[in-house]
């Protein structure tokens, strides 16, 4: 039987990093094991190919799943500038952009892979692929990992498998079977987060896909309580919406509608503009209502919401009746988005659900149930806002993890 001190598997971002600083810290013989065919698909495809590392202001109020307690802990004990520090180490220089978004200076995710792979190499980690793991079980003095390629025994194990979101990366759930045979819980509901939303066939919004626009995305209970909004950019498209404010809606969306059917979005497409404010712009209108949105809104959209409104595009101020005018103000202001569901793990960028983070020691990200056994990354029950959040988390949680497996 093969043996090793560590076995990680999974070697996408937060197993790469536990690997990486596992070997630095002289935890011995240290093994990844990775399904995939091709390695690091996700860090590939990140940030549109250019890899969204990091966000220069992380928060643990950018996180939902676990506690913010929870969340911060780890957050804390591998922070931005250390994220910054140790990908600058391994030659790749991050650059802040006015979102507040890093992403490497050479504008190619493949940079960040390689340097990953390349810590890997030069602290003595082997990393084999194609390697899924199909069952785990704990053995005396550790671990023994099993799959069609054979068995293999460590001491101590680190799981980093990742949740379910694009499936054909490698990240198919199956991490959430060998947790729960080393007597872990999942969380009752896992779910698609940052995943664009569908509406109902032939709504009209549909029809002016292609159509970007900044808009605020409110949700609200049943009872009309605002639960959250999001204010970004908001991509209509042939099935529904997309962009950034979409996605960091869709996981509060999913999560409140389970529980309250009623749950309901509406989209403020003049962000910043109160009802009552546009109101008052649209009673003192000295020009028509079209040239009014237009100066506002691409022209598509300004025709629509007028089409919506049933008012012609050439009223004027002096002509545009009460009713009228609230109808106008509702459908650009409180336009209601009757979400019939979301586009599913394949295009979502991260998984809601997973191990609870009360599961494990934060400060070694070691299982309270399992000794010996470590869990980072998207595996866990911590899902971020876009813009580099999602990686931040992998990061931490792979490094805490990483540095924790030396014995002795
Ligand atoms: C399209 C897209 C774009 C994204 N863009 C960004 C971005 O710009 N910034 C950001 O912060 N986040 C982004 N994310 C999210 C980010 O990629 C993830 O949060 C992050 O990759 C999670 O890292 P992980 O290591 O926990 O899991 P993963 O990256 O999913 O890695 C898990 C690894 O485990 C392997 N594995 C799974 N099961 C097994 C098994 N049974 N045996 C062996 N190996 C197994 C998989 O093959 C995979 O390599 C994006 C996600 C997607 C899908």
């Amino acid at each position: 039987m093969e043996r090793a001190d560590v076995l990680v598997v999974g070697a996408g971002a937060a197993g790469l990093m536990a690997g990486a600083f596992a070997g630095r810290a002289g935890a011995g013989r240290v093994v990844l094991l990775d399904g995939a065919r091709k390695l690091g698909a996700k860090i590939l495809v990140a940030g549109g190919g250019r890899c969204n590392v990091t966000h220069h202001a992380v928060d643990a109020r950018a996180y939902a799943g676990s506690s913010p307690n929870a969340i911060r802990k780890v957050l804390r004990r591998f922070d931005v500038p250390a994220t910054v520090a140790f990908f600058r180490e391994l030659g790749v220089a991050l650059k802040r952009e006015e979102t507040g978004k890093l992403f490497p200076v050479t504008d190619r995710a493949q940079t960040v892979l390689d340097a990953l792979l390349r810590a890997n190499r030069e602290a003595g980690v082997e990393v084999r692929h194609p390697f899924r793991v199909e069952t785990v079980e704990k053995i005396e003095g550790g671990f023994r990992v099993m799959g069609e390629w054979g068995a293999m025994e460590a001491r101590r194990l680190v799981l980093a498998t990742g949740g379910r979101s694009l499936p054909k990366s490698g990240s198919d759930g199956h991490g959430y079977a060998l947790a729960r045979s080393l007597g872990h819980s999942i969380t009752e509901r896992v779910f698609p987060a940052l995943v664009p939303l569908v509406l109902p066939d032939g709504h009209p919004l549909c029809g002016l896909s292609g159509v970007t626009v900044p808009a605020t995305l409110q949700l609200r209970s049943a009872t009309g309580r605002k639960m959250t909004a999001f204010t970004d950019s908001t991509l209509i498209t042939h099935f529904g919406l997309s962009g950034p404010s979409t996605l960091d809606l869709s996981r509060y969306w999913l999560d409140a509608r389970h529980d309250d059917p009623g749950a309901h979005v509406t989209a403020n497409w003049l962000p910043g503009t109160a009802p009552h404010d546009l109101d008052a712009d649209l009673q003192a209108l000295g020009t028509t209502v079209l040239r009014f949105l237009r100066e506002r809104l691409p022209d598509r959209l300004a025709r629509f919401l007028l089409e919506t409104a049933g008012i012609d595009p050439e009223t004027t101020g002096a002509t545009l009746t009460r009713d009228g005018r609230r109808a106008l103000v509702e459908a650009a202001t409180a336009f209601p988005l009757p979400f019939a569901g979301d586009r599913g793990y394949r295009y979502a960028e991260v998984t809601a659900g997973g191990v609870p983070l009360a599961e494990l020691e934060l400060s070694t990200m070691e299982s309270r149930v399992t000794p010996g056994l470590h869990l980072c990354g998207e595996i866990c029950d911590v899902d971020g806002r876009i813009g580099g959040f999602n990686f931040q988390w992998a990061w931490a949680s792979g490094h805490v993890a990483g540095v924790s497996v030396v014995d002795g």
